[in-house]
């Protein structure tokens, strides 16, 4: 993971952590027991972590085909640096049997 994809991937944590704060704070002016806004913040955040988590690997998602235009062998790699991408494109077209 390069440190850019680090970054991105505090942010969205971030973001997640102080949207469950306020989804908390605006339901603590409900009559609720204090135990429920906790389970709720932390859901919350848990949740909003989880969808930051794939949103920031679906951008950094990259998929290699082989260049035969009749295989359909492909590579995914998530979250890799330069060369492991480099790596995995060739292996994409360097597989043993084309199908
Ligand atoms: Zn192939």
């Amino acid at each position: 993971m390069t440190p850019t994809q680090k970054r991105w991937r505090l942010v969205g944590q971030l973001v997640a952590a102080a949207v469950a704060l306020t989804v908390a704070w605006q339901l603590s002016s409900y009559p609720l027991p204090p135990w429920l806004l906790v389970v709720t913040a932390i859901s919350s955040s848990l949740g909003l972590m989880e969808a930051a988590q794939r949103i920031t690997d679906v951008v950094h998602t990259r998929t290699y085909r082989c260049p035969d235009p009749a295989c359909d062998h492909r590579v995914t790699l998530i979250n890799g640096g330069a060369d492991e991408h480099r790596r995995y494109q060739e292996e994409a077209g360097a597989h043993p049997y084309h199908h």
